[in-house]
């Protein structure tokens, strides 16, 4: 059993490592920027080493500082979360010749399913169904074009590295191809440093659901169900929710078949979610792998009742799966609201600052998963969410009243938060009765700015 990992991550996701790590006995290396020092991840762990200042560039991706820290402490295992080095196949690598074992996939395995479009060319090998799209990534805006006639529009053009909804844009017609292209490109290039797109067809209305995985170092594979992650603002998910109340249990087990057969294909080892987006006659489409934890990985928690991180610990260590796929029950409903500091009324700024009070609802079916505490300085360097708000209740409507009970019970004082906002959408009509897409936020966003 793995006696000691480093934590190459910060907020929420750290904290979430450390619980799972210090309930199996495993001591933990935190790492944290100079923005980071008095972070709550830093409290926690048993070890903090500070790898560089507060630019994620300098600090969370410094891959030699934080190397070195996991070879000063003599750590077994180095988990990476989510963003940062969490796909990073190099990082992998390096890891692997440091003798250090990567808590994720093989480097070989992100490389196919890492990037969009090789990703895509395996999961068709693979026999899994995928979005119409170009084979190979795609750099001249003349290539595109011709890629975009042949598929038909609408298209949705992509970064092939992208992330976290960046580098993607619709595109309806001929006429506004080449902006929109240079546009996707321009993003991908300061945000991921590649020009590398490609194109898909763009699947209209459609809801965004996916299976979690999760396999050892023996092949043995098993999915635990599905999340609908349909309510998304560009392009990023605002709400999660398992089980999906969109598709029938026929177009389930035949998804999760698919995740399988998927993983079982590229040699799949831990954590990982096959992401489909599902068109309104409930054919399904892959988009894309996520070769690690998900933000979203709560609502699978509390409706199966395994803890998916110290499962990745276990597998890590060399143990088999804990279950069989017969023992994978799931039980009533849950539902996920990501907190985060930004001012809906303004775009949704991110709204950095001091926290100066707050206040973490409680009672039966409800967890909150977070770093913040009094006096936390939200840090401008880094993302805005503050936590994650979930509920387990027998059912969707009683998940979803529990859901309002609790978002009424929140208070956080000192910055803008959006706990009106997603207040407003889990009373939603449309939302109660399960009539929406990916792209209903973006439609109603007045009116549920007036709630
Ligand atoms: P999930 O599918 O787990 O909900 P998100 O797309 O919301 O994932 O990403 C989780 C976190 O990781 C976010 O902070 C996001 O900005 C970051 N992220 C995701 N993909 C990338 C990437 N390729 N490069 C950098 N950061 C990323
Ligand atoms: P990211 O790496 O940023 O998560 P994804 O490829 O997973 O990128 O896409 C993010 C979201 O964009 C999806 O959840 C979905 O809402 C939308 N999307 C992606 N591809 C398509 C498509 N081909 N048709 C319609 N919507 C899409
Ligand atoms: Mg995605």
């Amino acid at each position: 059993m793995i006696k000691k990992i480093l934590v190459a991550n910060r907020g929420e996701i750290a904290v979430r490592i450390i619980r799972a790590a210090r309930e199996l006995d495993i001591e933990t290396v935190a790492i944290y920027s100079t923005a980071d020092k008095d972070a709550l991840h830093v409290q926690l762990a048993d070890y903090a080493v500070c790898v560089g200042g507060p630019s994620s560039v300098d600090s969370y991706m410094n891959m030699n500082n934080i190397l070195s820290a996991a070879l000063c402490h003599n750590v077994c295992a180095i988990h990476p979360g989510f963003g940062f080095l969490s796909e990073n196949a190099s990082f992998v690598r390096m890891c692997e010749s440091c003798g250090i074992k990567f808590i994720g996939p093989n480097a070989d395995c992100i490389d196919r399913m890492g990037h969009k479009s090789n990703a895509k060319a395996s999961m068709i090998e693979a026999g899994v169904s995928v979005v119409p799209g170009s084979a190979d990534p795609i750099t001249e805006v003349n290539v595109g074009f011709e890629m975009a006639e042949s598929i038909g529009f609408p298209v949705i053009i992509k970064a092939v590295n992208g992330g976290g909804g960046r580098g993607m844009r619709i595109c309806y017609d001929i006429d506004t191809f080449e902006s929109l292209f240079e546009l996707a490109q321009n993003e991908s290039r300061t945000a991921f440093n590649s020009d590398l797109m490609y194109i898909e067809k763009f699947i209209e209305n459609p809801r965004h659901i996916e299976i979690q995985v999760i396999a050892d170092q023996y092949g043995n594979v098993l999915h635990l169900g599905e999340r609908d992650c349909t309510l998304q603002r560009r392009n990023q998910k605002v709400i999660e929710e398992a089980p999906s109340t969109f598709i029938t249990d026929e177009i389930r087990s035949q998804m999760g078949r698919e995740a399988v057969a998927a993983c079982k294909y590229v040699g799949y080892e831990n954590a990982g979610t096959i992401e489909f987006i599902v068109d309104k006659n409930q054919k399904h489409y892959f988009i894309e792998m996520n070769t690690r934890i998900q933000v979203e990985h709560p609502v699978t928690e509390m409706i199966t009742g395994f803890d998916i991180v110290k499962e990745q610990l276990l597998i890590a260590s060399g143990k088999t799966l804990s279950m069989s796929q017969e023992d994978i029950n799931f039980k009533g409903h849950a539902i996920e609201c990501r907190i985060n500091a930004e001012s809906p009324e303004n775009s949704f700024r991110p709204s950095p600052g001091a926290l100066r009070y707050h206040h973490i609802p409680g009672g039966n079916g409800v967890r909150f998963d977070s770093h913040i505490y009094d006096g936390y300085i939200i840090s401008p360097f880094y993302d805005s969410m503050l936590g994650k708000l979930i509920v387990h209740g027998s059912n969707r409507e009683e998940a979803l009243s529990k859901m309002r009970r609790a978002l009424g019970e929140l208070h956080i004082e000192g910055v803008d938060t959006n706990v009106q906002f997603l207040y407003a959408l889990v009373g939603d009509e449309n939302v109660v009765s399960n009539k929406y897409d990916t792209s209903y936020i973006a439609e109603s966003l007045n009116r549920l700015l007036e709630v």
